[in-house]
C-alpha cells in the first residue's frame, strides 16, 4: 500500500477518456482543477467525468478546486512578443491600453502596482526568467532598467522580490469561482497567494454561504504568508508548498529550507501538506523521470509530506499515465527505504492535547506503533481522527470508517488514510467490532489472528464523539 497521496492536475492532456481513465487507474488520490484555465462548463465537464472515471475504477477520488487568485500579470503587445535586452530601459504602466505593449513598455493589469513599488526594487517577470530595477516612479509609470533579459510576451505574472505587493488575495472572479466549487462539490477548494489568516477565512465564509462544504487548502506562495504560516495554518485545513511563485519571491536558495520549515510546522499544528510543482517536471516530454525528481518526491515522502503534487505533468504533458506511475512508484520506494523512520519526523505529540478525540487518535497511533497491530480502523463522522491519526505518521495501513460519502472522499489526502464506507449506527458495540474486523478481512486488509486497533464514539454516527480505543484480534 502507498502512503503518500498523488494530487494531479486535470488539463488538455487528461480531460479525455481513456487518459483520464488511466491516471486514475494509476493511483491519483486528488484531482485538481486549475481554475485559471477554462471556463465554468470545462470544470463542470471535468468534475463530472472525473467521478464517472473514479466510480468504474471503483476508487475514491477526491477533487480540489484551485481559485486563481490575484496573479499580477503584464498585459498584451501590439505586436506580439518581444525580447527585452540587459541594460535597456523598460516601464509598466497600469493607465496604458492593455493592447499597446511595446518593446519600451507594457500595460499592467493591477492598477495599485506604482503605489507598492520603490525605486531600487527588483520586479520578476515569467516566473523569474526576465528581471527589471525599478529606477523611479512617474504617475502611473513605473520606469525599470532590465537586468536579465529574455522574450515577454502577453499576460506573463510580475512578482517582487521579496513579497510585499498589497493585492488582496480573493479576486471578483474567485468570488464567483468559489460558487463553483460549491455547485462541483469540491472536496478541496485552494486559496491562491493569501496573506494572512484572514483571507483564508473570507474564503471560508464565502464557501459555506454558498453551500460548500469543502476543506480550505493556503497555497504558501507570499513572503507574507511565511510570517503567518501558524495563523494561515490553523485557519486552513491544508497548505500547498506553492514552490513554482514562492521560489520567484523568496529567490530559489531559500525554498529547501523554507520547504522543511513548512512541513515541520504543519505536523506540529495539525495541518495536512501538498508539495507541489515541478516534481516530474521533466516528464513533461520524457517518458522516465530524472535521478533529480525521484529524489526532490522522496525527499518530501520522507519529511512527511501527505501529498505530493502534479502540475504541467498530468495537465498538458505527453506522459500523463505514466508519469503518475512513476511517482507512486517513487513514493513507495522512499515510504519502504531503510533510511525512511517509520514515524516521519512529528512533533505533534509534544503539544498539548485539548480534546478527547484528538487524544484518543493521537494515543492510539503511538500504542499502535509499539504493538505489533495489522491495522487502524477508526470509526468517523468527520474525518477529523484520522487527520490526527496520519500526523503522527506510522507504516500501518489507517482505513477512515465512514457513512459520509464526503468524509470519504476528503481523507483522500491524508498520508496513510483509506476510505472505506461504513455504517456504524443502530447496532450494538461488540457487534459493530465483528463487522469492523469482517469489513478489513474482505479487504484483505486483515488475517485471521492479526490485531486491529478500533477507534470509535460511545454513540455512533456523532461528530467529534470518539472517546475509547478498543484492540481486538480478528
Ligand atoms: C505554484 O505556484 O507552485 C502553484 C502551485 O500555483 P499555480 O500552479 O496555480 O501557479
Amino acid at each position: 500500500m502507498r502512503q503518500t497521496k498523488i494530487v494531479a492536475t486535470m488539463g488538455p492532456a487528461t480531460a479525455e477518456q481513456p487518459v483520464l481513465a488511466g491516471i486514475v487507474e494509476a493511483g491519483v488520490d486528488v484531482v485538481r482543477l486549475n481554475l485559471s484555465h477554462g471556463s465554468a462548463e470545462d470544470h463542470r465537464r471535468n468534475a463530472a467525468n472525473l467521478r464517472r472515471s473514479a466510480d468504474d475504477a471503483d476508487r475514491l477520488v477526491g477533487l480540489l478546486c484551485d481559485l486563481q487568485g490575484p496573479k499580477i500579470r503584464v498585459e498584451g503587445f501590439r505586436e506580439g512578443p518581444v525580447q527585452l535586452e540587459a541594460g535597456a530601459p523598460f516601464y509598466l504602466d497600469p493607465a496604458l491600453d492593455p493592447q499597446a505593449g511595446t518593446v519600451e513598455g507594457v500595460g499592467v493589469a493591477y492598477q495599485g502596482l506604482p503605489g507598492d513599488v520603490a525605486p531600487g526594487d527588483t520586479l520578476l517577470l515569467a516566473d523569474g526568467l526576465i528581471r527589471l530595477r525599478v529606477e523611479g516612479i512617474e504617475g502611473t509609470r513605473i520606469h525599470t532598467r532590465v537586468e536579465i533579459g529574455g522574450v515577454l510576451s502577453e499576460r506573463k505574472g510580475i512578482n517582487r522580490l521579496g513579497g510585499g505587493l498589497s493585492v488582496r488575495a480573493l479576486t471578483d472572479k474567485d468570488r464567483k469561482d468559489i460558487e463553483l466549487a460549491a455547485e462541483l462539490e469540491a472536496d478541496y477548494l485552494a486559496v491562491s497567494f493569501p496573506r494572512d489568516a484572514h483571507d483564508i477565512e473570507e474564503a471560508r465564509e464565502r464557501l459555506r454561504a454558498a453551500g460548500g462544504d469543502a476543506g480550505i487548502v493556503a497555497k504558501i506562495e507570499r513572503r507574507e504568508a511565511l510570517d503567518a504560516l501558524p495563523e494561515i495554518m490553523d485557519a486552513a485545513d491544508a497548505v500547498m508548498i506553492a514552490r513554482g511563485d514562492l521560489a520567484v519571491e523568496i529567490g530559489y536558495a531559500e525554498l529547501p529550507g523554507v520547504q522543511k520549515r513548512i512541513m515541520r510546522l504543519a505536523r506540529q499544528r495539525d495541518c495536512v501538506v501538498i508539495t507541489a510543482t515541478q516534481m516530474m517536471q521533466s516528464m513533461v516530454t520524457s517518458p522516465v523521470p530524472t535521478r533529480a525528481e525521484v529524489l526532490d518526491v522522496a525527499n518530501a515522502v520522507i519529511d512527511g509530506t501527505d501529498a505530493v503534487m502534479l502540475s504541467d505533468e498530468t495537465a498538458v504533458g505527453q506522459y500523463p499515465v505514466a508519469t503518475v506511475k512513476a511517482m507512486a512508484e517513487v513514493c513507495i520506494g522512499a515510504e519502504n527505504s531503510v533510511d525512511t523512520p517509520s514515524t516521519p519526523p512529528s512533533t505533534a505529540l509534544d503539544s498539548p492535547l485539548h480534546r478527547i478525540d484528538e487524544t484518543i487518535a493521537k494515543t492510539a497511533i503511538v500504542a499502535a506503533n509499539r504493538l505489533s497491530v495489522a491495522a487502524i480502523a477508526a470509526l468517523t463522522e468527520s474525518g477529523s481522527t484520522v487527520m490526527w491519526m496520519s500526523r503522527i505518521g506510522t507504516g500501518i495501513p489507517i482505513y477512515a470508517l465512514s457513512e459520509q460519502p464526503r468524509t470519504r472522499t476528503r481523507v483522500t489526502l491524508f498520508r496513510g488514510v483509506l476510505p472505506v464506507s461504513f455504517d456504524p449506527t443502530v447496532r450494538d458495540q461488540g457487534v459493530v467490532d465483528g463487522e469492523v474486523v469482517e469489513r478489513l478481512r474482505e479487504m484483505h486488509a486483515l488475517e485471521a489472528g492479526e490485531l486491529v486497533m478500533i477507534t470509535k464514539g460511545d454513540l455512533a454516527g456523532v461528530r467529534g464523539g470518539t472517546n475509547a480505543m478498543k484492540i481486538v484480534s480478528a
